[in-house]
Formats: C-alpha cells, structure tokens, sequence
C-alpha cells in the first residue's frame, strides 16, 4: 500500500474522550475513527488488523471441524421471549427496533436464540450429532458504559461458536478442543504469556464456565492467581467452597487487573430446552440437544494487543497480526528509486512512504503505526547497497544487504 494515495492522515490529537494509551495511538495513527462513545470505523490498516485476528481464529477453529457461517443482525422478539430474554428487566443490553409494518425487532446481541431455533430444521436425530458452527458478526449490546475504546464497544465485532451434542461425552470432549484450540489462537496473537483460562461461574447448568483473561493494567476485570498461575480465577468464584474446591488458599492468591479476551459455556439444555430442539437418540426417544457456546471478542483483542505492546511512541504489532510486515522508505533520488524497486511485487507486505514529507515525519509515522519492521534505502546505504532494517519492538538497528531484502 502506499501512503501518498491513501486517505489515511496521522493526527496529532486523539478524540478527547480516549484515556488509554493503545486507543489514542488507534485513533491516532488511523486505524479506527471514532463515531460515537463505543461505535467505531475500521480504516484500511485496522480492518487489516482485524481480517488477521480473524484468519488466526478461522484457521483454527475450522480445525477443530467447526464450519463458518453468518447470521443475521434483526431478531425475532417471539425467540427471546420463549427464552425469558427479551425483557429488559432481564436482558438490559437490547437496542430495539420499531417495523413500520408494526411490531418489533431486537439488534442482536448475541446469537444462541436464533442459532437454536435454526438447527430444529437441521437436526433430527442422533446421527446428525455433533457438530459445532461459527460466525463473525457485529453485535449490538447498549453498554451503561463505553469508555475503553475499542474494547468495550456498543457495536463490535465477535466470533461466537455454538457446539450441538447428543451425549456429555461428546460435548466435553469438543469443550476440550475448544480449550486447546483458544490457546493456540491467544498464542498465535501474541497474547500467549499474558493470557490465562480462568475460573468463572457457569450460571445453573453447569459448575464452571472458562474466561480467557488478558492481563493488562486497562482491563475491566479482576482475577487471581497464584504463584506458577496453575490456579487461576475471576471475582465471581472467589468464594469459600470454590477456593477449596480448587485447593488454595485466599491468601496464596495475588490479583491483577484484566481484560476478557474470550469464554467458553456448557450450556446443557439452557436454549434447546424452551426452543425446543430436540433429536432422536439411539433409544427411540426425544431429547433436548446438549449445546455449548464459545466466544471471542475480535475487535476487543485488538484494542487488548493494541494497549498491551504500545510504547511511548506508538503502537507495536506482533508480527502475526501486523498490517503491514514492513514500513519503506526511501531517502535521496537514488534511495526513492530504489525503494520504488523493492515494492513492486510486494504491496502486500509493504507500507511504503512515498509522501513528499520529511525523513523525520516518516519515521515518526512509522513508529506511531508500529509497522514491525522499518527498512530506509538512502543514497548513502545504497553506496555500500546496502539499507537500514529497524525492529519497532527493539529499536534495535541493523545493515542488510539491498539483495537480503
Ligand atoms: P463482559 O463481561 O466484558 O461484558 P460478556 O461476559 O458480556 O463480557 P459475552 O457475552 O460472553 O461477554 O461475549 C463474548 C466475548 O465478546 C467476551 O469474552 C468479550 O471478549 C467480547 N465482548 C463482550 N462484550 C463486548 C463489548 N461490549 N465490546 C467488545 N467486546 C465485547
Ligand atoms: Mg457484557
């Protein structure tokens, strides 16, 4: 991509509402413009951010046999009422809808209703069990408070997968996969060290639920843990029986804060029970399908590897997720050319800096956008032909050859 013919301008002031330094540095540096508290635009570097979150996930979700889909936004009121979640005394997050032809429509904030509902046409008997289906789709959740950037948003961007089973047996075994499989995606992301599977409450039907926690002193959260983080909790299960139940002691336990990066539910019958979705099973008998559901908050990971790397200058990508591998720049009218010569072929993997502005606002800018890897080609190098490759997270310098490159 070039810069001279993007629309894309760094701004020297963040909208004044942004306190954390990731979500200035996004607003900042062009990656997200804000439209209201919580409703965000994705400009072309941070929809590139958000694709690659995306292909980590999908690469490693459909391993696990999960198959993508995409739902819709409009919900059906007379689902959620069969569900008891269509009040707002119970569900106080719902933005709705008038029909000008009359009645009402909810923006979905979720989507176990009408994926419950959907699978009655699908599912008949024991043999079209298991299987789980995911989606990315933008959720709609009218938040009291919107303060955190892009990782709290009234508009967001969430995989949510929902698994479907005809015995336990099976329904742990895919919980277990979902559990490896959300630990090789938080790896791949970046987050692998800070990231944690915590403890939290699994609501009626089943002990625990899991939370994927990201340390990070912006998060909303709390959790505790002990010393090798094998024991590892939020504030919901902070109680006498969970802490023996778990074996430690509430003062072995240190607190950190953090931010919910993604969970996982057994949800037994909670759905298929009142929507009723049923199969035949092996004994001839009707029975509620055994579901789980398993989120991620994509846009909010991104606000999270946004806040967790930035420095004072800027943001710094792990390279997996990065817009852009490198940032390019060239110095000096043999130092342009040549840098015209290496991007051919790879506008992809190049961001390069070909606006008529001062080396110095370039690498400022470079450092502000935290493009991993910052090669300068200038008349000088190029007399050795040679060029300057600087990693954004170390700073660290280094001579390449122009043929390395
Ligand atoms: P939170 O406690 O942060 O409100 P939640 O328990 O409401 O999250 P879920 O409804 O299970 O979360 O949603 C699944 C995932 O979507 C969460 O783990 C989180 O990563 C993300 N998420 C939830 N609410 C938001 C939001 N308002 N903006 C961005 N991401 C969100
Ligand atoms: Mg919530």
């Amino acid at each position: 991509m070039r810069l001279k013919q993007s629309f894309i301008k760094t701004l020297r002031d963040a909208p004044k509402e942004e306190t954390a330094r990731g979500a200035k540095f996004l607003s900042r540096a062009g990656y997200v413009h804000k439209e209201l508290a919580g409703v965000y635009d994705y400009l072309p570097l941070g929809l590139r951010v958000l694709e690659n979150i995306k292909k980590i996930i999908r690469e490693e979700l459909n391993r696990i046999g999960g198959q993508e889909i995409l739902m819709t936004t409009l919900q059906n009121p007379e689902l959620w009422k069969k569900t008891d979640r269509w009040d707002i005394e119970k569900m106080d997050i719902w933005f709705r809808t008038e029909l000008a032809a009359g009645g009402e429509l909810g923006l979905a904030p979720t989507h176990e209703e009408p994926i419950t509902e959907m699978m009655k046409t699908y599912i008949k008997s024991y043999k079209d069990l298991p299987f789980s289906a995911y989606q990315f789709q933008t959720k709609f959740r009218n938040e009291l408070r919107a303060k955190s950037g892009i990782m709290r948003g009234r508009e967001f961007l969430m995989k949510d997968m929902y698994s479907f089973s005809s015995n336990q047996a099976d329904h742990d075994e895919f919980y277990h996969q979902v559990e490896d499989a959300y630990k090789r995606i938080y790896e791949r992301l970046g987050l692998g060290d800070c990231t944690y599977q915590t403890f939290a409450s699994g609501g009626v039907f089943s002990k625990y639920s899991h939370e994927f926690q990201t340390i990070i002193e912006v998060g909303e959260d709390t959790i505790y843990y002990n010393a090798d983080k094998s024991v590892v909790l939020n504030e919901e299960v902070l109680i006498p029986e969970v802490l023996e139940e778990l074996g430690v002691k509430r003062e072995e336990l240190e607190s950190a804060r953090a931010a919910e990066v993604g969970n996982i539910f057994t949800l037994k019958d909670k759905y298929s029970a009142p929507l009723n979705l049923e199969f035949m099973d092996q004994d001839g008998q009707q029975k509620p399908v055994l579901m789980g559901c398993y989120g991620i908050g994509v846009s909010r990971v991104m606000g999270v590897i946004a806040e967790k790397f930035a420095d004072e200058k800027g943001l710094v990508w792990p390279e997996n997720v990065a817009p852009f591998k490198y940032y390019l720049i060239g110095i000096g009218e043999a130092g342009l050319s040549k840098a015209e010569e290496l991007y051919q072929g790879r506008e992809e993997e190049i961001l390069f800096d070909d606006r008529d502005l001062r080396p110095g606002e370039k690498f400022a800018d470079s450092e502000l956008m935290g493009i991993p890897y910052r090669i300068v080609v200038s008349d000088k190098t190029l007399a050795n032909g040679q060029a300057e490759l600087t990693n954004r997270a170390t700073h660290e310098t280094t001579l390449i050859s122009i043929d390395q490159i």
